[in-house]
Formats: structure tokens, sequence, C-alpha cells
């Protein structure tokens, strides 16, 4: 397990021009977000649904990963399996930037793939349309398929890996979140040394918890936390 754990959220992304659902004000684009991104809007409008990420997944395409993303990438490629990437952002931006997908824990999904609504397989598609992966339908069991995201209200199993790295992790870095799907107060109180990277202070986080706060964009602080990282592991 990792003694170091970088958990992101969607203002890292932010600087990669990806809309974070702050400011987009419950809407993005023209969709509304409780419409396409609930538990039961597969069931209610599933055209609406599958098209909401079908342009998700095609934006994406044309989004290059930031200084952030690569910069984690150089730490990862140094420090191995000391570093833990957990994520909430559903892109692909770290593995752009060279991460393999293997060592990134997102948390909510991961866009570039689709599930199984039966057997639960899981198939890569890349920028494809659902319905340009065999017709949208799984080639094992021939169920549905579906968007591999977590939606609002549905139970996201990936939280399980989350509280196992957190139970090894000593030095916590928390980039661009505000802390209020997840809160990361608990986690700051529990790592030996932690920093905060946010634009700005959020009502959900307790930033004295913190053993260093650094309210910036994250490219400007990266840098910063990655000597800290080395500094820590050397
Ligand atoms: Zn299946």
């Amino acid at each position: 397990m990792a003694k170091v754990v970088i958990f992101s959220g969607a203002g890292l992304s932010a600087e990669s021009g990806l809309k974070t659902f702050r400011d987009s004000g419950g809407l993005w684009e023209e969709y509304d977000v409780n419409v396409v991104c609930n538990h039961d809007s597969l069931e209610k409008n599933e055209a609406l649904t599958l098209e909401f990420y079908d342009k998700r997944r095609r934006e994406l395409e044309f989004k290059a990963p930031n200084f952030v993303h690569r910069k984690i990438f150089e730490i990862k490629e140094e420090h191995g399996s000391s570093v833990a990437i957990i994520t909430q952002n559903v892109d692909n931006l770290f593995e752009k930037a060279g991460i393999d997908n293997e060592d990134v824990i997102h948390l909510h999904g991961f866009m570039p793939e689709v599930r199984c609504r039966s057997c639960e397989g899981v198939f890569d598609i890349a920028y494809k349309k659902i319905e340009e992966f065999k017709g949208g339908i799984c080639p094992n069991c021939s169920s549905k398929l579906r968007p591999n995201i977590v939606f609002f209200g549905e139970s996201a199993p990936m939280y399980e890996k989350l509280s196992q790295e957190l139970s090894d992790c000593e030095f916590l870095v928390v980039i661009g979140t505000s802390g209020e799907v997840i809160s990361v107060n608990g986690m700051a109180k529990a790592a030996k040394y932690s920093i905060l990277n946010n634009l700005e202070e959020s009502e959900s986080i307790d930033d004295t918890l913190f053993s260093k706060v650094l309210y910036r964009k994250a490219t400007a602080a990266i840098d910063e936390i990655a000597e800290k990282i080395d500094e820590y592991l050397k």
C-alpha cells in the first residue's frame, strides 16, 4: 500500500478545459444533470442519458492533460507503488499524460468505458458513441450496455479501494476538490502530513486540519507539492 495518496477532483481537470459541476450550475451544456446523471436516468430518460455521455466521451478526445497531470505522471514514475493516485474525475487525462489506467483509482467511473447492465463486463470504447460499439449490446451476454459511471444515488464500489489506500496513507495531497461529495477532513486528520491545494476556501473543508494549504491554481502549486513528496520519500 502507498504511503503517499494524491486525491483529486474536478479542479484539476478544469485547467484542461473540462467543466466542473459547480460552475455548470446544475446544467451541463443543455442537459439538466439531475435528469441525466441520476440513478433512475437510464430507466426514465434512456436516450437522453446515453446521448449526454456520448457527448462527454467525445469531448475528451480533444482535451489535453495539463501540467499537473504530467507532473503527477513523473512523480508516479519515480516513486511507483509508494504513491497512489485516486481521483473523483471520470476523464482520461491522467492516462493521456502516460499513467497506466490500472494505476489510477477512478472513484466515480471512467468515461471511455461502458459496462454491461447484467454481467458487469467492462469495455473500453475510447471516444465512440455507445451504439457504435456492438450496437450498444454486451458481446458476452447480449444485454444492454451503459456508461461505466457512478450515477447520483448509486453505490461506488471503488470507495472500498479508497479506504484501503487511506488506511496506510501517511502523506496526503488533496487537489481541486470542494470536499462536498467525499469529505477530506477525516483523511487529513489521519495522515501524518497533508497538503490542501484548491483555488479557494470551501465550506466543506476545515483547512486547519492540513499541514500545508496552497490556495492557488494547481498548475502553480504542483512543483512545490512534488518537492515535498520527494523529500518525504527519499
Ligand atoms: Zn453482459
